[in-house]
């Protein structure tokens, strides 16, 4: 099927019904908290380098207000379009829900491919649009409140809470109107790796459970399982690390130009420092190089992990996919017919919206940051290490013998800004993917993970709608 006939918004809402039939709301209140609440569709024009104007196609949908501000990324990409934003903020909006971040779902896009630009384009791009969304009261810390996505980063952050600060002079709480921000000027440690670590947290707990791994004939742990993981962006990369680091073979990478597979494994990033070396991962020295991207999805693994665009896997490919679990990574990258097709043949698929909802989390803890004005841990650092140490030599003194220098080191460690964020994002990440499989061993109707994670996401949003009285 073309990206032209595919409607991702369909998609999701296709779930979404899928899903509402195992729910008892109201038929109006689902229709409500299915659908979009505004969409911001907008035009400007940007002077390039060269001289020429172009006319600029971006987008902000605010799915859903049912508690503010609204929350998601801003996406540079030249398949851009308003049906791609819709679905997106969507899944924003169910993501937060399930981890329980208390924000509603909003998406952005800009219609440019980032690499036909210079950066200094690309910052005018950025301002520009930034002043569109303050212009229309779409963007503020108790508003809406964008991040990355796919194709932007710490630096376009930057550029938006810079242009959102000059114009909004003398507001406190200013450096909180966007996440994902450089350390700098505000950002949390810990962001940028968070996606990644999320769906590593995230599957590492769904491949501890003893009946769902006896289910596909598979071990419990992460060691040893062979991985796929399609893109190496911010996401992918970061997925990639941490499967290796905890004892995953990662036996297949693939990017848009190609893939590459060795069945021994591959390092991401050997691979990563190459293709930044030669501008393609083909011909890594010590694996076979598959010149067709879309075939290393098909190769022989326990986990494939999808972590770049939407509709990647479809009906046409999914019966010839061989993992035993399909990790989420990016959002929306199976179509509804590839689940139907996964479900038939017992497949694991791990859902996208509360997978890599490890991202969103931490946003939230950086927004709460920049709220308080006060980085994670300057409180409490010193007086936990004045304390272990004097718990310890206590202990030293009754016992008579002396703990060892790397544990007491280890023992006596106040948390710093990154110990808690870690762990805040791996308190999350477990709980949810209990929740979610709690609701679906309950309700042994439902028929896969995706859905019982609508089931759990429809749930705490009707909640919310019934408790502001809105739906009595
Ligand atoms: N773009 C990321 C996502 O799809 C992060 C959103 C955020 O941090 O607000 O979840």
């Amino acid at each position: 099927m073309s990206n032209q006939q595919y409607s991702f918004f369909h998609s999701v809402e296709k779930s979404f019904d899928k899903a509402a039939k195992f729910t008892k709301w109201d038929k109006g209140l689902l229709e409500q908290i299915k659908a979009c609440n505004s969409i911001y569709s907008m035009r400007f024009p940007v002077k390039m380098d060269d001289g020429r104007i172009e006319v600029i196609e971006a987008y902000r949908v605010q799915h859903s207000q049912h508690k503010t501000p609204c929350k998601g990324g801003i996406r540079f990409s030249d398949e851009v379009n308003q049906d791609e934003v819709m679905a997106l903020a969507s899944l924003m909006t169910y993501k937060c829900a399930i981890v329980n971040v208390p924000f509603g779902g909003a998406k952005g896009g800009i219609r440019i491919n980032p690499r036909n630009h210079s950066s200094y384009e690309l910052e005018k791009i950025t301002r520009r649009y930034t002043a569109e969304l303050v212009k229309k009261n779409f963007i503020g810390p108790g508003i809406d409140v964008p991040a990355p996505d796919y194709g932007t980063g710490e630096r376009e952050m930057a550029w938006i809470v810079d242009t959102y600060q000059s114009l909004k002079p003398g507001e406190i709480d200013a450096a909180g109107c966007v996440t994902g921000k450089p350390i700098s000027q505000g950002g949390v440690n810990g962001r940028r790796e968070a996606t990644g670590l999320g769906v590593f947290f995230g599957v590492r707990e769904v491949c501890s459970m003893k009946d769902v791994m006896g289910k596909l004939g598979l071990e419990t742990g992460i060691k040893g399982k062979r991985v796929i993981v399609q893109g190496l962006g911010n996401v992918g990369y970061h997925t990639a690390k941490f499967f290796r680091e905890n004892g995953a073979i990662l036996v297949g990478l693939a990017e848009y130009e190609g893939a590459l597979y060795n069945a021994d494994g591959l390092n991401e990033e050997d691979v990563f420092q190459y293709r930044k070396k030669t501008g393609s991962i083909l011909n890594f020295p010590g694996a076979t190089s598959i010149a067709h991207s879309a075939e290393a999805l098909e190769m022989d693994c326990d986990i494939l992990i999808p972590a770049a665009l939407e509709n990647v896997v479809n009906g046409d490919n999914a019966p010839r996919i061989k993992a035993k679990i399909i990790a989420e990574a990016a959002n929306g990258p199976l179509t509804p017919e590839a689940d139907e097709v996964f479900a038939s043949k017992g497949v694991l698929v791990i859902p996208d919206m509360y997978l890599n909802a490890g991202g969103v989390t931490v946003s939230y803890f950086e927004w709460l940051k920049n709220l308080s004005h006060v980085r994670y841990g300057r409180m409490e650092k010193r007086f936990t290490e004045n304390m272990n140490s004097h718990i310890l030599s206590q202990i030293e003194e009754l016992s008579g013998k002396q703990v060892g220098q790397k544990e007491k080191q280890f023992i006596m460690h106040g948390p710093d800004e990154i110990d808690l964020v870690h762990s805040g994002l791996e308190e999350t990440m477990i709980s949810a993917t209990r929740e979610i499989m709690d609701i679906w061993k309950n309700n042994p109707a439902i028929p896969d993970m995706r859905t019982a994670a609508y089931v759990c996401a429809i749930n705490k949003v009707a909640t919310s709608y019934t408790e502001l009285g809105i739906f009595p």
